[in-house]
């Protein structure tokens, strides 16, 4: 699976290469036979492309067309998108396991459609707990990965031995009812214990995966319970179902959760955007404002709408980015070549130390009404949560 940092480093690969975004849902097995869609496509596009290839650049071009052709011939059957970066030093295959639309691109890694499908979903942690297990998941991209389960294993056996032997000693005699206090008593003790770690293992999952989601199903009991022991930033992004899903497989977990984690994280990117249109103290938005802080690493977090880009210039000696079409550099003077903006955000964000996210759907559509890009400076924002 990919991080936010592998598609940085996608970002920066050496050019020119070629880029291929496949659709490979139409595949029914080994793209092998001649007349697979796939291969057919590949061909036809490559035509396409190559009229505006630089003489020079062409026989690099074919070769890498070649190249990724039959990497195609010879992969394993195929699953819902696939996206290659084939150059002279980058051979990177991607697949994924989400629906991807067909492009093929030349020069620069064109990481637009990679940077869309992974910023709109963000990982999230599940926990499904009942009363003698704990499974933790990762939801991502439309896939439910197993993290760890524990089972839940209880003290009680050892507590009724030293209970009886209490009972048989001479001198002491307890009532019933105090016995049936105590062992209450221990076992809600007990309970606690498991909640809490619980609560710590989601806390330190969420972490290590990187996911700012919590999705949590158990008994209304369980999830209070867990939820306490959870840091206010987690416990504020966690969704709670009360239900039931220990005997559940997997398959049939996911199917009940994805769309309540999709619909989630379309809330949270509609409050995002509001808060940002609102235009409060050190909010940014458009291109130009955006790009200008950035490249004075003032941004904490840029916020771009799914499938948003713009053709800006970039300083080829000092990497300065701007929309105007000036031949030279305004700071060094020298040659300016155009650039994407979905090309050259990933590295200034990383830059900037500014946290990128590709927001979808009507927050999406939304944004890019409002400009197509936006974000917080960084020192107003921290002033502004104190
Ligand atoms: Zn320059």
């Amino acid at each position: 699976m990919l991080s936010s940092d592998s598609v940085l480093k996608l970002s920066q690969l050496r050019s020119p290469l070629l880029t291929v975004y496949l659709d490979v849902s139409c595949e029914r097995s080994f793209p092998s036979a001649p007349s697979s869609p796939c291969l057919t496509w590949l061909k036809a596009q490559a035509n396409v492309i190559a009229e505006h290839v630089p003489a020079e650049e062409l026989p690099s071009f074919w070769r890498e067309v070649q190249r990724v052709g039959s990497t195609l011939q010879n992969s394993a059957p195929l699953r819902a998108g696939l996206i290659i970066f084939s150059g002279p030093d980058a051979g990177e295959q991607i697949f994924m396991d989400v629906p991807i639309c067909n492009e093929m691109h030349w020069g620069r890694p064109a990481i637009g459609q990679l940077l869309s499908v992974i910023g709109v979903r963000q990982p999230s942690c599940v926990l499904v707990v009942d009363r003698s297990r704990a499974r933790f998941f990762r939801y991502w991209l439309g896939e439910l990965k197993p993290l760890e389960e524990i089972i839940f294993v209880s003290a009680r056996s050892t507590w009724k031995r030293k209970d009886l032997g209490h009972v048989e000693t001479p001198g002491i005699k307890k009532t019933r009812g105090s016995q049936r206090d105590a062992f209450e008593h221990r076992r809600e003790a007990e309970y606690q214990r498991w909640h809490r770690h619980l609560g710590e293992r989601a806390t330190a999952w969420c972490r290590k995966e990187a996911s700012p989601w919590l999705f949590l199903a158990g008994s209304k009991r369980q999830t209070e319970e867990i939820s306490k022991a959870l840091p206010s930033d987690l416990r504020r992004h966690a969704s709670f179902l009360a239900a039931d899903l220990g005997p559940m497989r997997p398959i049939a977990i996911k199917r009940l959760i994805a769309p309540k984690i999709e619909s989630r994280a379309a809330e949270q990117s509609d409050r995002q955007l509001t808060d940002l249109l609102e235009g409060g103290g050190g909010s940014v938005m458009g291109v130009d404002a955006t790009m200008f802080q950035l490249q004075a690493r003032r941004m904490d977090s840029v916020l771009l709408a799914e499938g948003f880009d713009s053709d800006l210039h970039e300083c080829e000696s000092c990497g300065l980015v701007a929309r105007s079409a000036d031949p030279v550099c305004v700071a060094c003077g020298h040659a300016r070549r155009r650039a994407a903006l979905s090309e050259v955000l990933p590295g200034l964000a990383a830059n900037c130390g500014a946290r990128l996210e590709v927001i979808g759907r009507e927050a999406g559509r939304r944004l890019a009404r409002a400009g197509g890009i936006g974000g917080w400076l960084r020192k107003e924002r921290l002033a502004a949560h104190g």
